[in-house]
C-alpha cells in the first residue's frame, strides 16, 4: 500500500504494522520505521525540542489504544521510548542527557530498563541483589544479573536498578558493560533477555537521579507505564473483538452462519462488556495520569481490568475461530501470549488486587461513613 503524510495512526497500524508482525517478531521490519517517519507518525508524544512531535500527554493517551492494536505499534512509530525519555530528561545528568536523548528520540539509540532479577520475586524489589558501589574516583562498579530485560540485546544503554549503600539507585550501563547471557523463550517468543554485569565500571555521570532515589524513580515511571500498557492491551482486545465478529458473521454453519448461534452471541456480548468496561476504567486512569497524578487505585483497576479483558477477548476469538484460531496466520496466538503475560508484568494482578483492596479499606477506616 502507499503511505501518505496524512495517514491515520490506526490505519497505519492495521494496514502496515499488523501484516508485518511475523517479520517484526524476528527482529526485522526496520523499513517500517521509515514509513512511519514519512507518514508523520514518528515519535509524536516525544518532546519537540528533542526532535519528537511534541504531542501532549493527554492527546497521546487518547490515541495509545490505536497504536497498541499491535504490540509492535509503539516501537514502529517511535513512541516506545517515552518512559525512558521522560526519566532521563528529568533525572539524568546533563552529560548523559546530551549524549543520549536526541538519538533516543530519533530511534538511533535504544535503552532498556532492568529491574527484575532471576531468583528474586519481582513483586518484592526490596530483595534485589545487583549492586552498584561507588569508588574513590566517583565511578560506579555494577555487579549482578537481571532477566526479562526487554530488548536488552539491542540496547545501547541499560538503566539498572541496583542496591547502593543508601538504598537503591539507577545507573545507566553502556552496552559494552552488559553481557547478554541468553534470550528467554517466552511462550515461544523472543525479545526478553537475561543479562549480567561483572564488576562493570560506569562513570559518575551515569547515575540517574540521586543515590538512594532508585525506588522513587522506579515508582514514578510506573503510573504512566502501567496506564500506557493497559491502553495498548485494550487496543489488542478490540482487535480480538473485531476478529471474533468478522469470523462469526462469515463462517457458514447449518443454514446460516456462526453469528446466528446464541452461544456465539453470548461470547461476543461478554467479551464486549469486559473490553468496554476496561476501556472506561483505563481512560479514567489516563485522565488522572495526564495531569501528573499517581492515581494508584485508578491505575491498578485499569491494569487488572485491561489484562482480564484482553484474556477474555482473545480466548473468545480463538473459540469462535476454532482450530484455525490457534494458528499463527490469524495473529491470535501472538495476542494470547501478550494476554497471558499481561496478568504478570507491570505488577502481578494479585499485587494490584491486594494493595488496592487495602488502600480502599484503609481510606474507609480513616473516614468511616463517608
Ligand atoms: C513479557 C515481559 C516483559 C517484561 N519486561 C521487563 C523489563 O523490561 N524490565 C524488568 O525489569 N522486568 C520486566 N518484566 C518482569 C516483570 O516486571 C515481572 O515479571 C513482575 O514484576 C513479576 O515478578 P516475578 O515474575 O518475579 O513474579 P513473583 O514476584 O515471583 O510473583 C509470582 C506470582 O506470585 C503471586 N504474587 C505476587 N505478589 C503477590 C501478592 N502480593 N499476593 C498474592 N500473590 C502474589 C502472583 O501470582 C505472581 O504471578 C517483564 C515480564 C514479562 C513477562
Amino acid at each position: 500500500m502507499s503511505v501518505t503524510g496524512d495517514i491515520q495512526l490506526r490505519q497505519f497500524v492495521d494496514e502496515v504494522v499488523i501484516p508485518a508482525e511475523p517479520e517484526l517478531d524476528a527482529g526485522g521490519g526496520l523499513a517500517l520505521r521509515e514509513l512511519a517517519r514519512g507518514a508523520g507518525l514518528w515519535a509524536r508524544p516525544l518532546p519537540a525540542e528533542l526532535g519528537g512531535g511534541g504531542q501532549s500527554l493527554a492527546d497521546y493517551l487518547a490515541v495509545a489504544e490505536d497504536e497498541g492494536r499491535s504490540d509492535h505499534g509503539p516501537d514502529v512509530v517511535g513512541s516506545s521510548s517515552l518512559l525512558n525519555v521522560r526519566m532521563l530528561t528529568a533525572y539524568a545528568q546533563p552529560e548523559l542527557r546530551d549524549a543520549v536523548l536526541t538519538d533516543l528520540v530519533a530511534g538511533r539509540v535504544h535503552v532498556s530498563y532492568a529491574m527484575t532479577e532471576p531468583g528474586v520475586a519481582g513483586s518484592d524489589p526490596s530483595k534485589l541483589r545487583t549492586t552498584a558501589e561507588r569508588g574513590a574516583d566517583g565511578w560506579w562498579t555494577v555487579t549482578g544479573r537481571k532477566w526479562f530485560t526487554s530488548a536488552a540485546a539491542r540496547a545501547d544503554l541499560v538503566l539498572v536498578v541496583a542496591r547502593t549503600g543508601d538504598g537503591f539507585s539507577i545507573v545507566a550501563v553502556p552496552a559494552k558493560g552488559v553481557r547478554v547471557e541468553r534470550e528467554l523463550d517466552v511462550l515461544g517468543a523472543g525479545g526478553q533477555h537475561e543479562i549480567s554485569f561483572d564488576a562493570v565500571r560506569v562513570p559518575s555521570a551515569h547515575l540517574v537521579g540521586e543515590p538512594g532515589q532508585g525506588m522513587r524513580l522506579a515508582g514514578e515511571r510506573l503510573a504512566l507505564g502501567r496506564t500506557l500498557r493497559a491502553l495498548r492491551w485494550i487496543g489488542q482486545a478490540q482487535r480480538s473483538l473485531d476478529l471474533l465478529a468478522d469470523r462469526a458473521v462469515s463462517r457458514a454453519l447449518g443454514d446460516g452462519v456462526l453469528a446466528d448461534r446464541q452461544l456465539v452471541q453470548r461470547l461476543a456480548f461478554e467479551a464486549e462488556l469486559e473490553v468496554r468496561s476496561a476501556r472506561l476504567l483505563t481512560r479514567e486512569a489516563a485522565a488522572l495520569v495526564a495531569r501528573d497524578e499517581r492515581a494508584p487505585v485508578e491505575v491498578s483497576l485499569a491494569k487488572v481490568a485491561a489484562a482480564r479483558a484482553l484474556n477474555t477477548a482473545v480466548d473468545s476469538a480463538i473459540q469462535v475461530y476454532g482450530a484455525e484460531g490457534l494458528t499463527a496466520a490469524t495473529g491470535l496466538p501472538r495476542l494470547m501470549r501478550v494476554a497471558r503475560a499481561a496478568r504478570i508484568l507491570d505488577g502481578a494482578d494479585e499485587l494490584h488486587v491486594t494493595t488496592t483492596g487495602q488502600r480502599l479499606l484503609t481510606r474507609r477506616r480513616a473516614a468511616p461513613g463517608r
